[in-house]
């Protein structure tokens, strides 16, 4: 449905081959004429295919256009439908622990339905009477206008400063933003990217959360802004957040898998040129932040990925101490839960991101976060736990950057 311009015609040839919900999916006339509600996903990271419209049940599937495997992320409104209940079916796959993500106000808040609305992949709800129109999603999702809504409290920081990395195929601006003293340089540099695969948008709340902690004016947020630097690329597929695309395992192949040889996407190429400029030698702690598989085992866990070198191994251990030591949020990260390098699904192979910064000689820690969609160890993920956590990051980072620091002074 959305496409992005770069070899269309193949794209739509492959995942047609591929995908089976994407071929029925242009199936024609899913729904009747005389439909007295409608389903869209006309806005900013909509994603929906209606398979079927039959009287109060609708047949759904997410729109795969672009990628290799079947994969989650869906996002629709529908509108019309006050006083009635419907019922959503999905594959069973595609629906999350605690049920669809449901706004009453275009996507400004979010709860979760609950699991108790959902049977094997469908959910009910009754539209309340008089609602215009409800969104639904799989998860609770973030897109640049969020984004936008958050910065707009903080313009005009001296110490903000709101930058492009580089234009997308479609021309949209990829967002850089740094925070810190512009005036001189700081010891360290902290980066951290969001969305390399576009779907995950839990991810984002996390990374607002670090920025609002390297915002704060508190101690902690005071004492990170006089000792580090910091890069935030929210964003790295930003076509693909926009237009509501998976982007995980997107054709030939997604963005988090780009750090090898030259790179395809020209966001991957503006952030391998940009961040080590940047940095310039600088001790680097780089942080890229996903999401998970939708459910079960470890993606229902905050989990770090090990990074392979044994320095910054040890380093994370130390991190994560600081961040269990001192954590205030809901969200509980715990030490056992770090997947250790060659466990899991943690392998040393080149590619991902982390990988590449790990390899920079200026880190001193580069590293993979994993936050579960909607349930970690019991914990409600939701918009306000998730960014708590990435405030309990950020004070992370300052006391593992200070014990850094005081142990190069104590070497000395
Ligand atoms: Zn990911």
């Amino acid at each position: 449905m959305k496409l992005n311009p770069m070899n269309m015609g193949a794209l739509i040839a492959l995942a047609a081959a591929i995908n089976g919900p994407f071929a029925e999916a242009n199936s024609p006339n899913p729904k009747p004429d005389n439909m007295p509600f409608t389903i869209d996903a006309k806005f900013p990271g909509g994603n929906i295919v209606v398979d079927k419209v039959a009287g109060d049940t609708v047949h759904l599937s997410p729109d795969l256009t672009g990628t290799l495997q079947p994969w989650f992320y869906w996002y629709f409104r529908v509108q019309g439908a006050g006083g009635r209940t419907l019922t959503f079916v999905f594959n069973k796959n595609y629906v999350g622990v605690r049920g669809p993500g449901v706004s009453l106000d275009e996507g400004l808040s979010w709860n979760w339905l609950g699991a108790d609305a959902v049977k094997e992949g469908a959910f009910s709800y009754t539209f309340p009477a008089g609602t215009n129109a409800v969104r639904f999603s799989v998860g609770m999702p973030y897109v640049h206008a969020n984004l936008e809504r958050f910065l707009v409290k903080h313009r005009g920081r001296p110490d903000l400063h709101i930058d492009t990395l580089t234009k997308t195929p479609k021309g949209r601006d990829v967002m850089l933003l740094r925070v810190g003293n512009m005036k001189k340089k700081a010891p360290y540099a902290i980066a951290v990217t969001g969305r390399h695969h576009c779907c995950e948008m839990m991810a984002s709340y996390v990374l607002e959360g670090v920025l609002e902690g390297a915002l704060a004016d508190d101690a902690a947020g005071r004492w990170l802004r006089e000792h580090a630097d910091f890069l935030f690329v929210p964003f790295m597929d930003t076509d693909g957040v926009e237009d509501g695309n998976q982007g995980k395992n997107r054709a030939p192949h997604d963005h988090n898998r780009d750090y090898i040889g030259t790179p395809i996407y020209r966001e991957v190429a503006a952030l391998k040129e940009r961040l080590p400029a940047w940095a310039a030698g600088r001790p680097l702690v780089f942080l890229d932040l996903h999401n998970p598989a939708l459910k079960t085992d470890i993606h229902e866990v905050v989990h770090f990925l090990e990074p392979e070198a044994r320095d910054q191994a040890a380093r994370l251990d130390k991190f994560t101490t600081f961040l269990e030591r001192n954590q205030q949020g809901p969200l509980i990260y715990s030490q056992q839960h770090t997947m250790r390098i060659g466990t899991g699904y943690n392998s040393p192979k080149d590619g991902p991101s982390s990988r590449w910064a790990q390899a920079l000689p200026n880190t001193i820690l580069g590293v993979t976060l994993e936050t579960p969609y909607a349930n970690a160890s019991g914990c409600e993920v939701n918009m306000d736990s998730a960014k708590e956590f990435g405030r309990d990051i950020a004070v992370a980072l300052k006391d593992f950057l200070r014990d850094h620091s005081r142990a190069v002074v104590e070497k000395k």
